[in-house]
């Protein structure tokens, strides 16, 4: 799959566009897992993540990042797909914690998803089981780096490989879960 588009290949008004989309970034948490208890801090005076032009928004048609804070289990997964298929493009998704990389302490489950990736287009992973609103704020910075040089293009491998997530997503909701170990 190509993970990135030339940045060259965007017009100026595009670059304007990218410009404005990394300052103002409205944030779908779908709080799957207890990592979600370091979110809320990211918000608060100290670390204040409203600073960057990041702010929570409870629809996913008026989101741009999609949020999965730790464990999915099979359930959950048909709603976050359907949760993502909502949302308008362009749009981003952050995989918070280790078990959206590998599964973390659920790894060996039957019944939990062990890599995100295989299942949505993951633009940022941020590991650490919880991580720490230092490394969600470096998460969201990185996030509005790419998408001003253009190369937060998760949505476009999303539409232009369908039929290899569709495969993968339908495996997963039919019981077949892909294990790490
Ligand atoms: S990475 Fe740790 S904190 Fe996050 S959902 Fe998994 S077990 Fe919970």
């Amino acid at each position: 799959m190509d993970r990135k588009m030339s940045p060259e290949t965007r017009s100026a008004l595009e670059k304007l566009a990218d410009w404005f989309r990394a300052r103002s970034i409205w944030m779908l948490h779908y709080c799957t897992g207890c990592g979600a208890v370091e979110l809320p801090p990211s918000m608060t005076s100290r670390f204040d993540m409203e600073r960057f032009g990041i702010g929570p928004m409870a629809t996913p048609r008026q989101a741009d990042v999609l949020l999965i804070t730790g464990y999915l289990a099979t359930k959950t997964l048909r709603r976050v797909i359907y949760t993502y298929e909502q949302m308008q493009t362009p749009k981003y998704v952050i995989g918070f914690g280790s078990c959206t990389i590998n599964g973390g302490i659920y790894y060996d489950s039957y019944n939990v998803i062990t890599r995100l990736d295989l299942y949505l287009p993951v633009d940022i992973y941020i590991a650490g089981c919880m991580p720490r609103p230092e490394a969600i704020l470096t998460a969201f910075n990185k996030l509005r780096e790419m998408i001003e040089k253009g190369e937060a293009n998760g949505w476009k491998r999303y539409e232009e490989n369908k039929e290899w997530y569709r495969a993968n997503q339908l495996k997963a909701l039919n019981g077949e879960v892909y294990v790490t170990r």
